[in-house]
């Protein structure tokens, strides 16, 4: 099958010819209609995952249909067209037997753990616990965004800020989890105030309803604070860098809600947590990680409803062959890429 691979950290990138995978016992594979590429992708090829082992073929935002069934699952046939959160879960754990799936401590990663979907075909596991439905009327290039920036977006804005309407949502860096953080909480009632260092991806986020925009060159916390008369209720940091969790945390009012949406890996700096201000402020300091596959119903009604509308945040569809290019530009581009012809 034909894949984007890599061999060195930060090195080349290219497509190339590869096994195909085989079903895992108790697991699939999945012929890959969509993949977005994000950010996480960037970051296991710059290394800084470690349980990426090299060679390595990134994705972990996607949907297909079934191709192959492994032995022992039971809810799901070839040709059924799914998506799957990028934490697959053991669903047997402690975390896992109490719905806690996100968090499952013995997960696997398409894209991390083992080969993932920037390629024909890639292998799941454990697929009566972590495959999700994709329903007729929801297009492949949409649900795959699911799997990981909308679903974790979705999460950390209803589920772990619990967001109420009329409060204000600071949302720092407008990438993919960025903007689909800015609809959701627009859809959820709140008012947004949208930071980033590219104007145009300032205008994406106006687009979806932000109320104010900050450029990120300005003193980010007083400006939201100037906004909002008085700090955000709630703040994600859905960058993940150590000046944005640090502006995230420091425009918030007091009893206000941080939430760590982005990566943040140790080796590009740790971030400095006032933590003198969560203290006197009486904040909250919260992390999200992605969304399990059993809470996807409430997800998927509100986007049949027509309340939410991830395909609108999908900016460009691309080819296999132009992936390498794209990958190796996130950050530095707006807007969100899937790649649907492989
Ligand atoms: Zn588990
Ligand atoms: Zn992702």
């Amino acid at each position: 099958m034909r894949a984007l691979l890599f061999e060195s950290f930060a090195g080349p990138l290219s497509v190339r010819e590869v096994p195909e995978p085989a079903p895992p016992a108790g697991g699939v594979v999945v012929r890959v209609a969509a993949s977005g590429l994000c950010r996480s992708d960037w970051h296991a090829w710059q290394g800084h995952d470690p349980d990426v082992v090299l060679p390595h073929v990134p994705g972990h935002e996607l949907a297909g249909t079934v191709a192959a069934v492994g032995d022992g699952v039971r809810r799901w046939r070839a040709g059924d067209r799914v998506t799957v959160p990028f934490v697959n879960a053991c669903g047997r754990c402690t975390q896992c037997a109490a719905g806690e799936h996100q968090v499952c401590v013995r997960q696997t990663q398409p894209g991390f753990t083992h080969w993932g979907s920037l390629a024909e075909f890639v292998a799941l596991d454990a697929a009566d616990v972590n495959l999700v439905a994709v329903p007729e009327a929801l297009d492949l290039a949409t649900a795959a965004a699911l799997g990981c920036r909308y679903a974790t977006a979705f999460r950390a804005v209803t589920q772990v800020a619990r967001v109420r309407a009329g409060e204000w949502v600071a949302v720092h860096g407008c990438g993919g989890v960025g903007l689909s953080a800015v609809q959701i909480a627009v859809a959820a009632g709140a008012r947004v105030v949208a930071v980033d260092v590219s104007a145009d991806a300032l205008e994406l986020a106006r687009g979806l309803g932000a109320e104010q925009v900050v450029r990120a060159a300005d003193d980010v916390p007083a400006a939201v604070h100037a906004l909002t008369s008085g700090g955000a209720h709630v703040s994600l940091d859905a960058l993940g860098s150590p000046v944005t969790c640090a502006n995230s945390v420091r425009c918030l009012r007091p009893r206000g809600r941080h939430v760590q949406v982005g990566l943040l890996p140790p080796g590009q700096g740790r971030a400095e947590v006032p933590m003198e201000r969560v203290l006197a402020l009486e904040l909250q300091v919260l992390g999200s990680h992605g969304m399990a596959a059993h809470a996807y119903p409430e997800l998927l009604g509100l986007v049949a409803a027509g309340r939410l509308d991830p395909g609108r945040l999908i900016t460009r569809e691309l080819p296999l062959d132009d992936a390498p290019a794209a990958l190796a530009a996130i950050g530095r581009r707006p807007g969100i890429a899937v790649v649907t012809s492989f």
